[in-house]
């Protein structure tokens, strides 16, 4: 199939920090498929990252360099993949203005995530007009690419249907210009943390990408196993109460898991000894990761290279969308 005959998918990732294993087995190997199969637009929503973070922009930059860093170590190819930074192609700015136009505010206001996330959020202030609209700028970002699929999880629906709301209004109103985005739900493996909970850089509970092996082993020997095994001599039960089980999953072959699983429920396995099993396989998996991003940050050029070709690339198509934009807006009695 030509690159021109492939449909696009637009995804991207606000760099709020160094991803950990949750990204890279959610997000990044799901992008690593999509890339043979759809020209992908991927982008570093840095204004999106604006919405909560406005008070500390300062870490912003940063944020993204080590985020792209993280990306194309964990094998985003950006001679498959345009990848660049959301504010270095100002049509995203342009087209958010023209679809705000024609998003009622209810639809905005009626956005599940937008007062879970403010509830959530409870430290910041986020009753603005930027939080409140962000879901038009998630339109603007698809549209702008002539996104047709849009990979996410299933929390992210609302913000899709929005998306597909704004896109029928304007070809409602103007002319037929975008096709209905649609959304590409990921089978996204549930990642525990350190304590049993989601992994999430807020919850301090996470293995970076960017981690060496010592803090691996470090931070896994002190991962939550079966709460009820307190002693080696207790049966355990790894598939229904352990959550190291989870990532074991994840890092060995089954065959070893079997023994594990029979070893465990036996109590002739030790907890201790067990992780030191799992850390070393997340090592073993990790390494090829560690050393693209060793050579990658020893080269700061190529980093910066990759981003402006990617905006380059992004621009034209962004400017041309803009185009048959305005072009529809200010010719609409042709329709
Ligand atoms: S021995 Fe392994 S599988 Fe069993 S509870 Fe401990 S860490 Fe979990």
């Amino acid at each position: 199939m030509s690159k021109q005959a492939k449909q696009r998918i637009l995804s991207g990732m606000r760099p709020t920090g160094k991803l950990h294993l949750g990204h890279l087995h959610g997000v990044l190997e799901n992008w690593k498929r999509l890339q043979d199969k759809y020209e992908c637009f991927f982008l570093v929503a840095d204004w999106h990252a604006l919405t909560t973070s406005y008070e500390r922009p300062q870490e912003i930059p940063s944020n993204k360099d080590e985020m792209v860093l993280d990306w194309l170590a964990a094998g985003i190819d950006p001679d498959r993949a345009t990848l660049f930074v959301q504010s270095e192609v100002k049509e995203h700015a342009e087209l958010h203005l023209m679809l705000s136009m024609i998003t009622p505010v209810s639809w905005l206001e009626r956005n599940p995530t937008y007062k879970e996330q403010q509830q959530h959020l409870k430290e910041k202030e986020l009753a603005t007009f930027g939080f409140l609209g962000y879901p038009v700028l998630q339109a603007a970002d698809i549209l702008l690419y002539k996104g047709h699929k849009v990979p996410v999880g299933v929390d992210q629906l609302p913000h899709i249907e929005l998306a597909r709301e704004i896109t029928r209004r304007f070809n409602y109103l103007y002319k037929d210009i975008f096709s209905v985005p649609e959304a590409l739900l990921a089978e996204v493996p549930k990642l525990p943390g350190l304590d049993g909970r989601k992994m999430s850089k807020s919850y301090g509970n996470s293995i970076f990408l960017s981690d060496p092996p010592d803090v691996v082993r470090k931070k896994i020997s002190a991962m939550i196993t079966d709460v009820e095994r307190p002693r080696m001599g207790d049966p355990g039960d790894p598939e229904n109460r352990c959550i190291a089980f989870k990532l074991h999953r994840l890092y060995l072959p089954a065959e070893q898991l079997e023994v594990i699983v029979s070893e465990c429920k036996a109590a002739k396995r030790g907890c201790a000894a067990c992780k030191k099993e799992l850390a070393e396989a997340i090592i073993r998996k990790m390494d090829p990761i560690w050393q693209r991003r060793k050579a990658l940050a020893a080269d700061p050029g190529k980093v910066k290279a990759i981003l402006a070709d990617g905006a380059n690339r992004a621009r034209k198509v962004a400017q041309s969308t803009m185009a048959q934009v305005w072009s529809a807006l200010w010719n609409r009695n042709a329709k």
